[in-house]
């Protein structure tokens, strides 16, 4: 039986993209790398910045880079485009709380300690905490990937505790 404000169970954590990465991509795109490109938001929901997990608002700068959300040399290796903001800001906490900005139109991708998927499901709105629960109930699920249904681009990483 669970009460409300007692000891809620977490059994996971959100990993936001490491502060060493968005700096990396900050600095390349100050030196003019062809791959990073400077972008000025203009819709309160389209530019995800995945260090903060806000949505860069309209007139803020955002750096718009690859990532390779699963490393190479492996068969589910895959890289793409993320959005950072271009000014310092704070990274997200490692906590259980799902980011309340992207509770709706992601997916959830499980992988196991050898980076293949074995999993995915659709989350909206309902409550994604239980998904990823649902998710990580599979012993061979080492961890979870947070994507954007719609245009497929990472978010978050969900971590076992
Ligand atoms: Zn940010």
């Amino acid at each position: 039986m669970r009460l409300a404000g007692l000891m809620k169970t977490s059994t996971f954590r959100v990993v936001a993209l490491p502060t060493e990465v968005a700096e990396a991509a900050r600095r390349n795109a100050a030196d003019g790398a062809p791959d990073h490109a400077m972008i000025t938001a203009d819709s309160p929901t389209g530019f995800p910045c995945r260090h903060c997990l806000r949505w860069a608002q309209p007139g803020e700068r955002v750096v718009l880079f690859p990532y390779a959300a699963i490393a190479p040399g492996r068969p589910y290796s895959e890289s793409g485009p993320i959005f950072v903001h271009a000014e310092p800001c704070q990274r997200h906490p490692s906590t259980y709380e799902f980011p309340a900005n992207f509770r709706n139109g992601r997916v959830l991708r499980a992988y196991n300690s050898g980076h293949d998927m074995i999993a995915a499901e659709v989350v909206n709105g309902s409550d994604p905490e239980a998904v990823v629960e649902k998710l990580l109930r599979n012993p061979e699920t080492a961890f979870v990937h947070v994507r954007s249904v719609i245009h497929g681009c990472y978010t978050f990483k969900i971590e076992r505790i």
